[in-house]
């Protein structure tokens, strides 16, 4: 019998699962896909934002900040990356009242450093900004972090710390019984004193297993381009455009480790797991972010992919204990859930404590997870040359040329209580195939060490199965834009 069952391995799930193995309470997390982050986790904006955008009246305006704030000291202890980069909100029109209004938002919200900047400043900090920028909403304790990792940090260190995760686990009836509930999966039964629904866009389908149907989930798809490492350099900050009703709006960033990320659109005729990408979607990011920021170049495209947003009918994060007692709901967290997780997490704490469960502390509580890689420069081909070349098992051999990750750091990142059972799950962790290449070079040599270090064959059909599909290629925008000038 479990104290918590915790249904959704994403950022919310797997931070709410380290958090209670501060204490001895029995946590469970209970997860549908092969790894863990593999919902919105691990296809967003990766922004930390600043928390001014949401209304004060909603809760996810009042949990963004609660949530920014803690992301230094998680990293510090858990290394999962993050940089306080700061963000800028940027109009072309001479009128900043726009920007004042959310300014006004934000010092609602509690943000102690937000400023409205005029054009000198703007070029001193973003010095590659199209010259029409006017005024910025400059908000200097924003940043970007590798979400994917921050919840396989929380997984991994939540695992070393006495809870147990169950992945390929659908869950797919819960029936309370007296004073406890019987979670049925696709794989077995499990019996919970309380029960933690964090599925993402799946959380509505969850909480009517219950009767509880106060809420429905309306996904809302965004599509992303990344271009190769090194092209988000010149970028320093979060660029936003001036919001719209669907959302922030087209950003453009600099991913942790250097990339050039622009996007998200937002289209809500979408289906709950539906990531394909589409190449007027693709094309259509391209021009908005082309007018302020010239430097793109499409060649440098490495990677298109679609976000799904976990929008509810109430347009605002629910986080609370359900007419079910002992069932808790997490749900409707969308943007900018990854930046409020620490604060959700704070709260659902808050609301199990409510409820009657009595959290003694674990004295043996680990907080640090060493990093599988951390952010370096990358050296010249002809110096790392030698170390592709080594035979398979020797110390220091390159098996990802583009992002230079060695083997060791593959073989790390392959025993820290997650079975990675795909190439994909190892590229989370190490960016073994992140780079221009996208693994035509080095797939084959992880699949050679998961195998060597698992004994046992990795099944490419399952492999490709779980690794996402229709992505945007490369030659097919490259065309699909030429056409658009020659139009
Ligand atoms: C396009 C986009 C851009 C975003 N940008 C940002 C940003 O820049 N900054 C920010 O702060 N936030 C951002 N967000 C929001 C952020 O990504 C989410 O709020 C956050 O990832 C939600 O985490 P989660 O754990 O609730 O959901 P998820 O990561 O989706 O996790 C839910 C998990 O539940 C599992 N699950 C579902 N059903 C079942 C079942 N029946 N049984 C077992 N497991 C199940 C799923 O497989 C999944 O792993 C963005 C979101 C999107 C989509």
């Amino acid at each position: 019998m479990y104290d918590v069952i915790i249904i959704g391995a994403g950022i919310i799930g797997t931070s709410i699962a380290r958090e209670l193995s501060k204490s001895k309470a029995k946590v469970l997390i209970l997860e549908k896909s092969v790894d863990v982050s593999m919902g919105a986790t691990k296809a967003n904006s990766a922004i930390v934002h600043g928390g001014f955008a949401e209304k004060h009246s909603a809760l996810k305006g009042r949990l963004c900040y609660k949530g920014r704030i803690q992301f230094k000291r998680l990293d510090e202890e858990l290394h999962f990356g993050f940089e306080e980069t700061g963000s800028l909100i940027i109009t072309m029109d001479d009128d900043k009242e726009p920007l004042e209004k959310i300014m006004e938002n934000g010092l609602l919200n509690g943000l102690p450093d937000l400023s409205i900047i005029g054009p000198e400043e703007i070029r001193k900090i973003e010095p590659e900004l199209t010259e029409d920028v006017k005024w910025a909403l400059y908000c200097k304790g924003a940043g970007i972090c590798s979400p994917y990792e921050m919840a396989i940090a929380m997984a991994e260190n939540a695992i070393r710390n006495g809870v147990r995760l169950e992945l390929e686990n659908k869950v797919t009836a819960i029936k309370k019984e007296d004073e406890h509930f019987k979670v049925t999966s696709d794989k077995g039964e499990y019996e919970g004193s309380y029960v933690i629904n964090a599925a993402g866009v799946h959380s509505d389908e969850i909480s009517k297993m219950v009767g509880v149907d106060n809420f429905e989930i309306l996904p809302r798809s965004g599509e992303y381009i990344l271009f190769t490492r090194g092209t988000g350099d010149p970028i320093n900050t979060v660029i936003f455009q001036m919001p719209t009703k669907l959302g922030k709006g087209v950003l453009v960033a600099s991913t942790y480790y250097g990339n050039l990320l622009i996007g998200p659109d937002a289209t809500d005729f979408t289906e709950k797991e539906d990531t394909s990408t589409h190449i007027e979607r693709i094309a259509n990011i391209y021009g908005q972010t082309k007018e302020l920021y010239t430097k793109i170049d499409p060649r440098k495209f490495i990677r298109s992919f679609t976000g799904i947003r976990a929008r509810s009918s109430t347009d605002d994060f629910i986080i609370e204990e359900t007419t079910v007692k002992g069932f808790i709901n997490i749900a409707g967290i969308q943007s900018p859930g990854l930046t409020s997780s620490p604060a959700i997490t704070e709260m659902v704490i808050g609301i199990l404590k409510d409820a009657g469960l009595e959290l003694e502390t674990n004295p043996d509580f680990d907080p640090y997870r060493k990093p599988i890689v951390t952010k370096k420069p990358l050296k010249p081909l002809k110096e790392i040359t030698p170390f592709i070349e080594l035979p398979l098992g020797s110390k220091d051999r390159i098996v990802c040329r583009c992002e230079q990750v060695r083997e060791d750091e593959i073989v790390d990142a392959l025993h820290r209580g997650i079975k990675v059972k795909t190439v994909d799950g190892v590229k989370r962790r190490t960016r073994a195939s992140m780079g221009w290449c996208q693994g035509e070079f080095c797939k084959s040599r992880i699949i050679e060490v998961m195998e060597r270090e698992y004994g046992e064959k990795i099944d490419p059909k399952f492999d490709i199965e779980h690794s996402g599909v229709n992505r945007v290629q490369k030659s097919d925008l490259l065309e699909y834009l030429k056409s658009l000038e020659e139009e």
